[in-house]
């Protein structure tokens, strides 16, 4: 097999985490395989009920410094927020949300990498940037945080969307957080995730070719029109100034619940600061009437934009998705990606707009 000059380098670096994007053949989906990751077959044989260590004492993000993490890419402090200092000890003490590299990334590190060839298949070496965004208290997950948390949350996230974007070879951000060891989060304290990628995952491709279609046929934004007609229907659960918040016609996981901005916009990192603060109010309010309807279910988040390859998405419209993790996928759902929705959204909207807030 051959072997790429970056894959040399960074193995000459000493650096395991090498991985590889592959293109699939039929599908022309790009994955990514993350040999780094640390996993040989035998370690996915079943070995019982997996455990959530909750224990503060063993936290890796209580003090990630001296569980081994390099200094912060960016920390906010607790006394006053706005404030940044970059790659000073001293002062990491009292940080309030700090970003770190992920010391077993799904990527990188690196700029750019080639495609290349492997008998029929293409392949491109697996560089790119995976970072976590953690927040300082071990037991407040989101929808526990105050509101102003939440913004600052948010506004980390565009901070380093807005560093990592200028990266030549940087064409798609994918922000998520997952909560809940049923939706992947491996560390109990609360983290969200950031991952910088050459190429356009295959959900986003998708998402952003149905809306391109959609805009050609009527000369308008699908998301809009999706928007317009959600707030004033059944589904809304919650709408402020800029955002509205319900739950889809066509869920693809029960309880699934969407975040629109009101006005058209392609790009999450344009947002203004007046409207950051209505997403994150938006984004809490999801969450929260999720954590008190479902009593805390384990779900993953994510932000759906246009990608940062300076190509022409005029068509799209930002979004947030969270989808709870209520059942199990089984071989319906991982066959046919359909999941079997058992409650209606129109149900489930009434169900969030009726718990109680506070
Ligand atoms: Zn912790
Ligand atoms: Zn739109």
């Amino acid at each position: 097999m051959k072997i790429s000059d970056f894959k040399k380098k960074q193995l000459r670096d000493g650096f395991k985490n090498v991985s590889e994007l592959r293109q699939d053949l039929v599908s022309g989906d790009w994955m990514v395989v993350a040999t780094g990751r640390a996993k040989r077959p035998h370690m996915f044989a079943k070995t019982g009920k997996k455990k959530f260590d909750q224990s503060i004492k063993d936290c890796p993000f209580e003090d990630p410094q001296k569980t081994g993490h390099e200094e912060p890419l960016l920390i906010y402090y607790e006394d006053s927020k706005r404030r940044k200092v970059k790659g000073i000890k001293k002062l990491v003490r009292d940080w309030s949300i700090q970003v770190i590299k992920n010391r077993f990334p799904a990527l990188g590190p690196g700029d750019c990498s080639e495609k290349y060839k492997e008998g029929p298949y293409t392949l491109m070496d697996g560089s790119g940037f995976h970072e976590i965004i953690i927040t300082r208290d071990h037991k407040k997950h989101l929808a526990l945080m105050s509101l102003d948390k939440v913004e600052e949350v948010v506004h980390v996230f565009q901070e380093r969307y807005l560093t990592l974007m200028e990266h030549r070879c940087v064409n798609y951000i994918f922000i998520f957080h997952n909560h809940g060891i049923e939706a992947g989060a491996t560390i109990f304290h609360p983290h969200s995730q950031l991952i910088a990628l050459p190429i356009l995952p295959a959900d986003v491709r998708r998402d952003l070719s149905g809306a391109k279609e959609y805009h050609e046929k009527h000369r308008k934004c699908v998301h809009c029109q999706m928007t317009e007609w959600e707030k004033e229907e059944r589904r809304c659960i919650f709408q402020n100034e800029h955002f509205v918040v319900f739950s889809p016609f066509v869920p693809r996981v029960n309880f699934e619940i969407r975040i629109y901005p009101r006005k058209h916009q392609s790009h999450f990192e344009k947002m203004s600061e007046v409207e950051r603060k209505y997403f994150a109010e938006a984004l809490w309010q999801a969450l929260f009437r999720l954590y008190k309807g479902l009593k805390d279910p384990a779900y993953n988040f994510f932000i759906h934009t246009a990608p940062c390859d300076g190509k022409n998405y005029d068509y799209y419209h930002w979004h947030a998705e969270i989808l709870p993790k209520t059942n199990i996928w089984a071989g319906i759902e991982l066959g046919t990606g359909v999941e079997v929705i058992m409650v209606k959204p129109e149900e489930v909207a009434k169900f969030l707009r009726n718990q109680k807030i506070g």
